[in-house]
């Protein structure tokens, strides 16, 4: 087998919670262009079914079905309707999330509750259903984290969201090394600043701590963290549990 062979992703199975825009919309795609076939699984259907008719159009294998993963029941029939429509789930991409901006004294409690709800109680729930039906056989599990986990955001205030991503990368770890046994790796992937709907990266009042303070002087496009999900999802990554790739520009290392 050669080294790009061992990138590939033909004839595996995944399932990206949130994959109907923004970064799970690339990592769908990408993982797709490895040769996977991909589930999508977010709340909008006519946001999925969009999705879905592009990148078959594309020719790439990728359905959809509709989920809210802060709810048990949905998360349980994701797993079953997933494994039902492609056999078995090799390849799970746990990345819906949302963010708040607020101050801390500011914060109400739904909105704590609701960032803790769904980037770290169905990131757990989804883990564990998709893992249960991964074990003995194995897998491969990636979080999208943040760098939100490992430094504090500015110029705006997002307590909850920085603690959620700091439980993201921690639970990757924990889980890493329990499901090691079972053959499933769990990794996590750290993005900076990248251009989708959660991160108004255009808006002047962010320029200057978000572009300016980072080396690369620049946000990113969605398709530019793709890479590392593969590469993360596939065997060039069989030794590779347990670790967080930060995919930030350089933004961390001030
Ligand atoms: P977007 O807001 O653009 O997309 C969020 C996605 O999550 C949508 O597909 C949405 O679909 C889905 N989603 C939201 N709630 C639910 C739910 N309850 N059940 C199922 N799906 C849901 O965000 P991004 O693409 O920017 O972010 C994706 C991930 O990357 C998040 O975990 C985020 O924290 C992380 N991240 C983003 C960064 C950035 O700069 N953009 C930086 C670092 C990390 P629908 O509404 O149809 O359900």
């Amino acid at each position: 087998m050669t080294i790009l062979q061992t990138f590939s992703l033909a004839g595996r199975t995944a399932l990206v919670t949130g994959g109907n825009r923004g970064l799970g919309h690339a990592f769908a795609r990408g993982l797709a262009e490895a040769g996977a076939s991909v589930m999508i699984a977010s709340r909008d259907e006519a946001l999925n079914d969009t999705v879905v008719a592009e990148l078959t159009a594309d020719g790439l294998a990728v359905q959809a079905l509709t989920a809210d993963i802060t709810s048990d029941a949905d998360v349980t029939r994701m797993v079953a309707e997933t494994v039902d429509r492609l056999g078995r789930i090799d390849i799970l991409v746990n990345n819906a999330g949302i963010c708040f901006h607020g101050d801390s004294w500011d914060v109400p409690d739904e909105e704590w509750d609701a960032v803790f709800t769904l980037n770290v109680r169905a990131l757990w729930k989804c883990s564990r259903a998709v893992g249960e039906q991964m074990r003995g056989r194995g897998g491969s599990i990636v979080n999208i984290g943040s760098i939100s986990g490992m430094i504090v955001n500015r110029p705006q205030n997002q307590p909850a969201y920085n603690a959620s991503k700091a439980a993201v990368h921690q639970l990757t770890k924990s889980l890493a090394a329990e499901w090691a046994s079972e053959g499933i790796r769990v990794n996590a992937v750290a993005p900076g600043y990248i251009k989708t709907e959660m991160s108004p990266v255009d808006d002047p009042k962010f320029r200057r701590q978000w572009i300016e303070d980072s080396p690369q002087q620049r946000y990113a496009m969605p398709a530019e963290v793709a890479g590392s999900v593969v590469f993360l999802a596939s065997d060039a990554a069989s030794f590779v549990t347990g670790s967080v790739l930060v995919v930030d520009g350089g933004y961390t290392v001030y």
